[in-house]
């Protein structure tokens, strides 16, 4: 039995993902481990276990540790301990003048938009437990760039949630590719976020896409990496038209751009 007994030891950022790996052993039925109040599971690929675990924005930085439970045949269980070194990730605060009603709410409003993040939060934290893709996660518009993810935000004087995503240059009408191959579980209007697509990728991986002017996609359906899901606009709470996207991973929110500098299938 070649066990590794050596202390796992990843670093991380707030606001990013951590690829965790393990090689396989004999044995080793399934793995999976508890981060942050969550039980991910990791996936089989080639030699290897891995999963993708997330680090909130708002995670305190320090040492975290998560166990990794690894289940034998035989129905043993043997845990290890990982250590996770969360760096802090300094967000500025940026002041944006957005139509009134989408900061002073009238109750209809405020009990739509109540709901909706209920239903956005029921869909973040449920972890699927297969992985839906396995090539490199893409950026929605090519070559686009945002960086004001995780800025904390005053909207017309007034403190609101940080930006859980990042805002990509678009005119009304540019193609949104499918970041990764997926499974799309929302496509309508919200009040915040337009009309919006979710698509769940697996292992607790979401990516939303909001503000489109048109929605290409059926909940329910598999979408290959790069395929067309809708058109960008500035439906929803918006300066103007572009993509909001954001990436969820087991409910932390991560910058999108952390999933594309991923390496995948590390050996
Ligand atoms: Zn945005």
């Amino acid at each position: 039995m070649a066990l590794l007994l050596a202390l796992a030891v990843f670093t991380a950022s707030q606001g990013g993902v951590v690829q965790l790996t393990f090689p396989d052993e004999p044995g080793v039925k399934s793995v999976d481990v508890d981060w942050q109040k969550k039980k991910v599971p990791f996936v089989r690929i080639q030699e290897r276990w891995m999963t993708v675990i997330g680090v909130d924005l708002d995670l305190k930085p320090g040492e975290q540790t998560a166990d990794v439970l690894f289940t034998m045949e035989d129905g043993r269980v043997d845990r290890r301990e990982a250590i996770i070194k969360v760096e802090p990730t300094s967000f500025p605060t940026t002041e944006l003048k957005v139509e009134d009603k989408y900061v002073q709410l009238n109750p209809a409003d405020l009990a739509r938009a109540t709901r909706e993040a209920k239903e956005l939060d029921a869909i973040h934290s449920k972890i699927t437990n297969e992985i839906l893709w396995q090539e490199p996660f893409s950026v929605p518009i090519p070559g686009g760039k945002g960086s004001n993810f995780g800025h904390r935000r005053i909207f017309n004087g007034e403190p609101r949630a940080p930006h859980g995503g990042a805002d990509l240059r678009a005119q009304t009408g540019t193609p949104i590719h499918a970041t990764n191959r997926g499974r799309a579980v929302l496509g309508k209007n919200l009040f915040f976020t337009g009309n919006t697509v979710i698509i769940d990728h697996g292992l607790g991986i979401y990516s939303l896409y909001a503000h489109l002017s048109r929605i290409d996609v059926k909940p329910g359906t598999i979408v290959e990496n790069g395929q067309l899901i809708g058109l960008a606009g500035a439906t929803g709470r918006v300066t103007g038209p572009h993509l909001h996207w954001g990436m969820r991973v087991q409910g932390a929110r991560v910058d999108p751009f952390s999933l594309v500098e991923m390496k995948t299938n590390e050996k």
